[in-house]
């Protein structure tokens, strides 16, 4: 079980960045309007999510840092309905078997709550403490019990900005819910949880970036987007600043990213990329999120149809723009 746990934990968990992805989708899952992270080290020494959302039942804490104990997975049917962001149940123990976890979780707003402390997958304390409605995941000294991971660890600069680069995502995927982010006592982000996805994008790019930014948006019977595109005058070397959100999902996906370049036309000068945040709303049936376990590649049903929508969408706003 032990073992099991390190070798899932080895797929789920690559570096820092993973685990603070798996901590704040839970937290997203459980319906939090607030979302603090503090992080020392890169997440090397300290990752810490602090959540306003349900909470966990206190005799459901220590099932949940089990495996498979939590699996939303009833058939195979259900990989093509999902709408949770988690679903293998696999997180939580694959963090705890690498790392020393202390969660403190309450779903009530009594005050009362339970903490749990787990290293590397063994509890060593468990009992009630005071807490607020929601949950706080701290997680210690990752991979402290797997040098050989560890080894592989970047530089804390290189880890750090795995972890900005997804909190900034995340954050652009959920502009309702108010994110902040500390690093070594540094604030990198804040979001004000508005529901104004320009507010996001200027606490993320900046306030000049969120002024050259155009709204996009478009729909066919299956598809719904929404978002920004950058006007043709503001670009990037690279395709780092194009967010796609499927569903409430941060993905990668090269057939949006070309759809999109499509939609600029001849308007981007070579090796040239817009700044997108695009918003992707279908049924949850039209989507494969199974490709890949980090759940960041994604097949979508009727490609053509979303191609020309996305295609479509992007020039009727460049051309507004333009005339
Ligand atoms: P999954 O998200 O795939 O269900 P995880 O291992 O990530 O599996 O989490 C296990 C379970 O623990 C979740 O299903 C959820 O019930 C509970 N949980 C974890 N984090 C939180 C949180 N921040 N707030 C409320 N419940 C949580
Ligand atoms: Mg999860």
């Amino acid at each position: 079980e032990q073992l099991a746990n390190q070798i899932a934990a080895g797929e789920v968990v690559e570096r820092p960045a993973s685990v603070v992805k798996e901590l704040v989708e839970n937290a997203v899952d459980a319906g939090a309007t607030t979302i603090d992270l503090t992080i020392e080290e890169g997440g090397l020494n300290l990752i810490r999510v602090i959540d306003n959302g349900a909470g966990i039942e206190p005799d459901e804490i220590e099932t949940a840092f089990q495996r498979h104990a939590t699996s939303k997975l009833l058939s195979s049917a259900d990989l093509f309905r999902i709408a949770s962001l988690g679903f293998r149940g696999e997180a939580l123990p694959s963090i705890a078997a690498v790392s020393r976890v202390t969660c403190i979780s309450s779903p009530t707003k009594d005050g009362l709550g339970k903490q749990l402390v787990i290293e590397g997958g063994t509890v060593q304390q468990s009992g009630p403490v005071s807490a607020p409605q929601g949950t706080e995941m701290s997680v210690r000294d990752l991979f402290y019990n797997t040098p050989a991971r560890l080894k592989y660890m970047k530089s804390i600069q290189t880890e750090l900005g795995h972890i900005s680069d997804y909190v900034n995502r995340i954050a652009l995927a959920h502009p309702g819910i108010a994110f902040s982010l500390k690093h070594n006592g540094n604030e990198l982000l804040r979001t004000p949880g508005t529901g104004d996805r320009l507010q996001v994008i200027a606490a993320v790019y900046g306030t000049s970036t969120a002024k050259a930014m155009l709204p996009v948006e478009g729909e066919t019977p299956d598809y719904v987007l929404t978002g920004y595109v950058s006007k043709p005058e503001l670009t990037r070397a690279n395709r780092n600043a194009i967010t796609v959100i499927v569903n409430g999902r941060y993905i990668r996906s090269f057939l949006v990213n070309q759809a999109l370049l499509q939609g600029y036309h001849t308007l981007l000068p070579i090796n040239r990329f817009p700044l997108v945040t695009l918003e992707i709303a279908m049924h949850p049936s039209l989507l494969d999120v199974n490709v890949h376990p980090s759940k960041m590649e994604v097949r979508f049903s009727k490609e053509t149809e979303l191609r020309e929508l996305i295609e479509q969408s992007v020039k009727k706003t460049l051309g507004r723009d333009r005339y």
